[in-house]
């Protein structure tokens, strides 16, 4: 792309608007300006232009100026509650301090654009300045009601800590990621974090390049309140009617509702299986001792569990582990004694297991020492004891429901 054909045609540098749907609503109720620039029949994305290091930065700053200044031109006849959002990267923000582009908004404001509408994505990248000052800058932007946007997991940055720095409104979460599912897994993690973390901050959460129907699923499944991608609408020169995935967007919504609807029926009635089946062993051998009673299970168990052992209350670990091998069952007498409250939810689970006096069929998760994906069945034994019993993959994969 030639900077300086560019510069020297303005008037066919033009923003496209890509909608924002809220979940909620089922609505639009934002979009995001990317800027645009037409040629002889075509429309090629400005992104390269932005990126170029070669481009002086005031040239840059010239162009992106006119995309604000025509973008907010148009949103002017939107309705009040649409917001705008718009690309920043750090240099860019602090280019003249940022004070133009905070004129350039301000004018805006004057004409009846609350600036409350403005939604800045922050992107940080190559940035070699001082953070601080970017940061501060954006506290000031702040206090005219601005919001700010972080954007991609993949940054080599602390991203955590960024977002505990910035506390942005909303974050944005690409699902590119999500098209090969070697990295699927890890990605799902990440991001199950990430929504607590959101949750804590009142953050929101928004999924982009959504382009087919899983993605929408793996967002609405993962907390994400607002969706943007092909799959919904691509970015055009014009907005469009805010309803226009209203019906489409409550079809979906019922078909991933039904899903999970089903999925959560088969853990309980998992849980119940597990309930029942542990209940009757532990009543049979009422009278023996905690290694027998382990032993009892290998036998009913065999086809399900790897591991199993007795703790106390505080997480104490009063019998050794049952754990099955590829040889079959052995003993690890090194358990006994081991502390296991540190876990998550382990407390939790422990005060719910002598209130309900009813087991648990736990989240699935990586089991520390093997790596495989696992739930635990958990099972109060009396007042004070509670059984551990360590499904396998193999099990859960059998029944495909539980993963
Ligand atoms: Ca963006």
């Amino acid at each position: 792309m030639d900077a300086l054909e560019i510069l020297t045609d303005l008037e066919n540098v033009i923003p496209y608007f890509q909608p924002i749907f809220s979940a909620d609503e089922r609505r639009v109720i934002a979009y995001e300006v990317l800027g645009r620039y037409r040629t002889a029949g075509n429309v090629i994305s400005l992104g390269p232009f932005f990126l170029d290091d070669q481009i002086p930065e005031e040239y840059k700053y010239e162009v992106d100026l006119l995309l604000v200044q025509k973008a907010l031109e148009l949103a002017l006849g939107l309705d009040d509650d649409v917001s705008i959002y718009l690309n920043r990267d750090a240099d860019l923000l602090m280019y003249r301090h940022g004070e133009p582009f905070l004129q350039e908004l301000l004018n805006f404001e004057k004409r009846g654009f609350k600036l409350s509408r403005i939604v800045l994505e922050i992107s940080e990248g190559k940035y070699k300045g001082d953070l601080d000052q970017v940061d501060h800058l954006l506290q000031y932007y702040r206090t005219y009601g601005i919001k700010m946007a972080i954007t991609s997991v993949d940054s080599d940055t602390n991203y955590f800590e960024r977002i505990g720095q910035l506390n942005p409104e909303i974050i944005k979460i690409n699902l590119q990621a999500l098209k090969s599912t070697a990295t699927a897994t890890n990605f799902t993690d990440v991001l199950f974090s990430l929504s607590l973390l959101a949750r804590k901050i009142g953050a929101t959460l928004l999924f982009e390049n959504i382009e087919m129907s899983y993605q929408l699923q793996f967002a609405w499944k993962n907390g994400g309140r607002y969706y943007q991608g092909y799959y919904l609408h691509s970015p055009t020169a014009e907005f469009v009617e805010r309803d226009l995935l209203k019906d489409r967007l409550k079809e979906k919504f019922h078909d991933f509702i039904a899903y999970e609807k089903k999925k959560l029926e088969a853990i309980y009635t998992a849980a119940e299986y597990f309930q029942t089946k542990v209940q009757d062993i532990v009543m049979k051998n009422k009278k023996a001792s905690y290694g027998e009673l382990l032993l009892s299970l290998t036998k009913e168990m065999d086809q399900i569990a790897f591991r199993m052992y007795v703790c106390d209350e505080d997480g104490f670990q009063r019998s050794a582990n049952i754990y099955k091998g590829k040889n079959g069952w052995f003993t690890q007498e090194e358990y006994i004694q081991k502390n296991w409250s540190w876990r998550p939810y382990f407390l939790e689970n422990i005060i719910k297991m002598r209130n309900e006096k009813k087991g648990i069929l736990s989240d699935v998760y990586s089991d520390i020492e093997t790596g495989e994906t696992i739930r635990t069945f958990s099972f109060p034994l009396n007042g004070n004891d509670f059984l551990f019993i360590d499904i396998t993959y193999q099990y859960l994969f059998e029944h495909d429901q539980l993963l």
